[in-house]
């Protein structure tokens, strides 16, 4: 009660026991100096004792100044390195869509197309300027991330809906060699989520699945549950990774490039804020070999 009645009156307290002097910075008490053992002070040490107070409290201000400064400064440096890294990925990886777009539609405009080729071009230009569009809110989402951390607008989602929604996204991506198998476990699940953020984790992990099973085959999606937690399993039979190196995939602009995965396009940044959002949630993103080749990802989500 003592120490309280210094902070919240901001006087000296002496009780018969000790002396409790608050310390006063610039945003108010930031200490307390305290005498136990001591109390009933005459006048001449309570004034040396005021003043030493003061002294500690201006020092301790001081120094969170000093605290706040350097925080200030490091957020700035890190937001340097984002904004130079941001920069590097625009001009690699928007150069290409951008490339094939500006092609296609002047070979349009120039009427130089048959009628089936136009088909084509039209369907190139869509699927480059969707992957324009994840590229460019997968690097909005990164620097929101780092600036103010993602909110999320949760609400009850039926699970199997989410699923469809991410798949029916993806199917343009499909090529002759891959196919979609949705497995029967994802039945009547019902999760508390953000429903736009949880379709983004998935179609994020579908558009690797494709990208990294330059061969084909199928992707599986499916899902477990207990009663605590449901998995959702976005399996492909692609390149594999390297259980070694799997923690590197989730950092930003984490990447494995091998001589086979070179001719691959990508920022590194999907699997970072696809883990973000799944741990906001209070879920995770694993990564385990997928049997007979491959890889398996895991979104985990609590049950409510
Ligand atoms: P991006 O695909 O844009 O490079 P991601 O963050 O989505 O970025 O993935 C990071 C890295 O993880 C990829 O560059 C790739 O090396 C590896 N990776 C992701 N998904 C798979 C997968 N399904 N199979 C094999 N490697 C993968």
């Amino acid at each position: 009660p003592a120490f309280e009645e210094a902070i919240t009156t901001g006087r000296i307290v002496d009780d018969a026991t000790r002396v409790v002097l608050p310390a006063h910075g610039e945003s108010g008490v930031v200490g307390l100096l305290v005498i136990a053992g001591a109390g009933g002070l005459d006048d001449g040490l309570r004034d040396t004792l005021t003043a030493l107070s003061s002294i500690a409290g201006l020092g301790v201000s001081q120094a969170m100044a000093a605290g706040e400064l350097q925080l200030e400064a490091e957020q700035s440096r890190r937001l340097e390195r984002l904004k130079s890294e941001f920069l590097n990925i625009a001009a690699h990886e928007l150069r290409s869509p951008l490339g094939i777009i500006r092609g296609y539609s002047s070979m349009l405009s120039d009427g130089m197309l048959s009628e089936a080729d136009r088909g084509v071009a039209l369907t190139r230009i869509v699927e480059k300027a969707e992957e324009m569009a994840r590229l460019i809110s997968d690097m909005l989402e990164t620097a929101r991330l780092e600036t103010l951390g993602l909110e999320l607008e949760l609400e009850p989602v039926d699970l199997i809906e989410v699923i469809d929604n991410a798949v029916q996204a993806m199917r343009p991506l499909l090529d002759a060699n891959h196919r979609f198998a949705l497995v029967a476990g994802c039945g009547d699940v019902a999760v508390v989520a953000d429903r736009a953020r949880l379709t983004t984790v998935l179609t994020n992990l579908i558009d690797n699945a494709i990208k990294y099973s330059p061969d084909g085959g199928e992707i599986e999606i499916d899902c477990e549950h207990d009663d605590r937690v449901v998995s959702i399993l976005v399996r492909d039979h692609g390149i594999g990774i390297n259980a070694d190196q799997a923690h590197l995939l989730f950092t930003r602009f984490g990447r494995l490039v091998t001589p086979e995965t070179s001719h691959i396009r990508g920022t590194g940044l999907g699997l970072y804020l696809a883990r973000e959002s799944a741990r906001l949630h209070g879920g995770d993103i694993t990564v385990t070999p997928t049997h007979g080749g491959g890889s398996t990802f895991r979104v985990t989500l609590p049950l409510a």
